[in-house]
């Protein structure tokens, strides 16, 4: 490890923080984790990555990759392991249960990759060095001197840490954004509803096939209807059904400080009521309690730039999404990437204070553009999906053609050619 390679301090310890924690420590960067809660922590559900996250897995680092296959699933068949979701007509109300009509089939490269988000995070933290993550440091705020003296992060318990810059990966209601936007009260600091939530559940793998056949439990579905959609996914190896149910509302959320309440069957069932048969079957197969999830992002007013200085914000503080193109996550892994191959740069060591400055500036000039258009592009999917996106509505042909190029957009893309394109943009601000 080079004696002048910066200290690195990431906020957050979820996908983000983790995956750009482990790329730093492979690439030799002296890097301190600083995450709210007591330990690691993920929900139970399962998240889909497209192979661009796979891609970018591979580019942090060979083990991240080699975490995800051994939790990864993908469809039960053969035959549709290339499949992302086959799209099924969940509002013919007289087709049985299983045999709704197929609208489309969208498909990629290892199909619709999911994994339990909880198992995926266990083998994650398996490749982080002792020592490196601080646990119950909910940061407040940041100092950051003038010159080139150290970014000091100040916890709410009182203590404080040094870093030559700082990373914030601390989510959708990130301190790190209200921070960098100038407070709290400021556009942007604060998430905003998409007026769309979404119901979770995990279903025993077996009983999903009793109820509803093998193909719609064993492979990847989307069940369109009017003002709501419901997806379902294989995880645990197969073991275990993945169900997210979608529904657009009028009604404000009533505390935007917590994004999940706690909610019961009856309203799924209410809010699907005029699906058929089998989307019906998929609730029955839900917990009678179960939580329900408000889809927030920062698409009202998206960050002007991501760095300020010697701190700069990666993954969903920076640009939270709604789930609809299951990309978020993996565009996470595509900034921790690109981040972590800034941050190496010997070129960086080399110029200090401006240095890191001016990878956090390349970070945000070439990150902005495409990760700014998913958050866009996945709240128009969302309506896509649910017959209510202008001049589309329920016309089969065209959301297939518009979900097709959307996806290909975020699926295409080479890691290499956006790291190629940010170490570029590093050397053009360094010899300016
Ligand atoms: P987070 O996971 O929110 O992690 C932030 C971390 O920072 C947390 O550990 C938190 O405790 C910590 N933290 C917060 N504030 C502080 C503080 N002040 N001080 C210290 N620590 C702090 N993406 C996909 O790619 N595919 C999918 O299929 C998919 N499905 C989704 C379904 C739903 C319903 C939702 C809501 C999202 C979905 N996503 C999906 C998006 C994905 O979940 C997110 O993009 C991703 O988890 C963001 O990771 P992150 O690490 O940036 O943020």
């Amino acid at each position: 490890m080079a004696d002048n390679s910066p200290n690195i301090a990431i906020v957050g310890g979820g996908i983000s923080g983790l995956v750009l924690a482990i790329a730093l420590i492979r690439r030799g960067t002296k890097v301190q984790l600083y995450e709210q809660a007591h330990a690691f922590g993920e929900i139970g559900a399962g998240v889909a990555f497209g192979p661009n996250s796979v891609r970018a897995m591979q580019a942090c680092s060979p083990d991240i990759h080699a975490a995800f296959l051994k939790v990864a699933t993908r469809n039960q068949w053969p035959d549709k392991r290339d499949v992302w979701f086959d799209f099924m007509d969940g509002y013919d109300k007289t087709a049985p249960v299983g045999k709704e009509k197929l609208l489309f089939t969208l498909t990629t490269e290892d199909g619709a990759n999911a994994v339990h988000r909880a198992h995926f995070l266990d083998e994650l933290v398996k490749l982080v060095p002792e020592g490196v993550a601080h646990f119950k440091k909910r940061l407040d705020t940041i100092e950051q001197p003038a010159g080139d003296g150290k970014v000091r992060l100040r916890f709410h318990d009182g203590t404080t840490a040094e870093a030559d810059a700082v990373v914030g990966c601390d989510g959708i209601k990130a301190r790190t954004r209200a921070w960098m936007l100038g407070g709290d009260d400021k556009p942007g600091a604060a998430p905003v509803y998409t007026y769309k939530y979404a119901y979770r559940g995990l279903i025993p793998m077996q009983r999903a096939v009793d109820e509803l056949g093998e193909d719609n439990a064993k492979n990847a579905k989307m069940h369109l209807g009017k003002d709501g959609h419901i997806l379902t996914f294989p995880v645990n190896k197969g073991e275990t059904m993945n169900v997210v149910a979608f529904h657009t509302t009028q009604e404000d959320w009533p505390d935007t400080r917590h994004l999940t309440r706690s909610s019961e069957k009856k309203h799924v069932y209410d809010d699907f009521e005029d699906f058929g048969p089998t989307v019906q079957k998929i609730i029955d197969l839900l917990e009678p309690n179960l939580d329900c999830w408000a889809i927030f992002d920062t698409g009202a007013h998206p960050m002007p730039a991501y760095n300020k200085g010697r701190v700069c914000c990666l993954g969903d503080a920076g640009h939270a999404t709604s789930p609809h193109h299951g990309a978020g996550a993996g565009i996470c892994i595509e900034d921790a990437a690109v981040m972590a191959e800034l941050l190496a740069e010997p070129s960086v060591a080399k110029a200090g204070t401006s240095g890191l400055e001016a990878a956090f500036q390349a970070f945000s000039d070439c990150r902005k553009e495409r990760t700014q258009w998913l958050v866009q592009s996945s709240r128009r999917t969302g309506d896509l999906y649910e017959w209510r996106a202008e001049g589309v509505g329920n016309d089969v042909e065209k959301i297939h053609a518009e979900c097709e190029e959307r996806d290909e957009k975020i699926w295409g893309s080479q890691i290499e050619e956006m790291v190629a394109e940010a170490k570029q943009s590093l050397a053009a601000i360094l010899k300016a």
